[in-house]
């Protein structure tokens, strides 16, 4: 679980993020929904520790990591752009973060094989990047990202960069992949279709406060103010 508490966030004078209480329970999917600044990536990356709140504090598996550099917070965050590395093979795009842990060879195949099973890039571990669709590309980085079995997943508008269509598809492939394999991830978007198709839970967002937090059907059918209601597009 991450536990987020009384976080403060500010650049110079402005205040992006006021005090934030959030939780994220084991195994769920979480969507942070909101307009473009409000505060979705600050928070991410504050939970990945690529950024330190003003004030409060970060639990995460319940011990304070605020003070914690990113390497030990055991967490992986997947970017927009995938940042493949375009003259590795796929597999040994996976297999990286497992070599500059120095790892064993046999135990570095067998997790490899094991992610790219997961998300399905099985028969392609000899291609390069370049040979791969957007798709089986976004696949390659949440492989490369799962082998490091991280607590906690982090995803920052994974798909923004796909067409509609690859997007679909990407969107419906990343929700049986969390069925199947119940990671706890926090999914950053500023999409309500995307939202309300993948989160187990949303947390709407509005210049750096939470407006609301509940299950999809909780927000459409009773959204907690005009702005939510008006974001999601609920009936009147
Ligand atoms: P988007 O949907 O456009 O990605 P967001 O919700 O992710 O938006 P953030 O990137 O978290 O928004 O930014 C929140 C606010 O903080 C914005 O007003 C932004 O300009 C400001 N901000 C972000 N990073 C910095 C920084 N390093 N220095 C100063 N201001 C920043
Ligand atoms: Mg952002």
């Amino acid at each position: 679980s991450v536990n987020i508490k009384n976080v403060q966030k500010k650049f110079d004078e402005q205040v992006v993020l006021t005090r934030i209480n959030l939780e994220v329970r084991d195994h769920e999917f979480l969507v942070l929904l909101g307009p473009s600044g409000c505060g979705k990536s600050t928070l991410l990356r504050m939970i990945a520790g690529l950024d330190n709140p003003s004030s409060g504090q970060i639990y995460i598996g319940g011990t304070d990591a605020t003070r914690l550099p990113p390497k030990d917070r055991n967490i992986a965050m997947v970017f927009q752009n995938y940042a493949l590395y375009p003259h590795l093979s796929v597999f040994e795009n996976i297999a990286f973060p497992l070599r500059v842990r120095g790892e064993e060879r046999a135990a570095i195949e067998k997790k490899v094989r094991w992610a790219a099973q997961i998300v399905e890039i099985e028969r392609h571990l000899s291609r390069k990047p370049r040979q791969m669709s957007g798709g089986e590309r976004q696949r390659t980085a949440l492989a490369r990202s799962l082998v490091r079995e991280p607590a906690v997943f982090l995803l920052d508008e994974p798909l923004s960069n796909l067409d509609a269509k690859l997007r679909h598809t990407a969107r419906e492939e990343l929700r049986l992949f969390q069925e199947r394999v119940g990671l706890t991830s926090v999914y950053v978007t500023h999409d309500q279709v995307e939202a309300m198709g993948l989160g187990q839970r949303i947390v709407v967002m509005d210049r750096g406060e939470i407006r609301q937090i509940g299950t999809p059907r909780d927000i459409y059918e009773s959204p907690a103010d005009t702005f939510v209601a008006t974001f999601i597009g609920s009936p009147p």
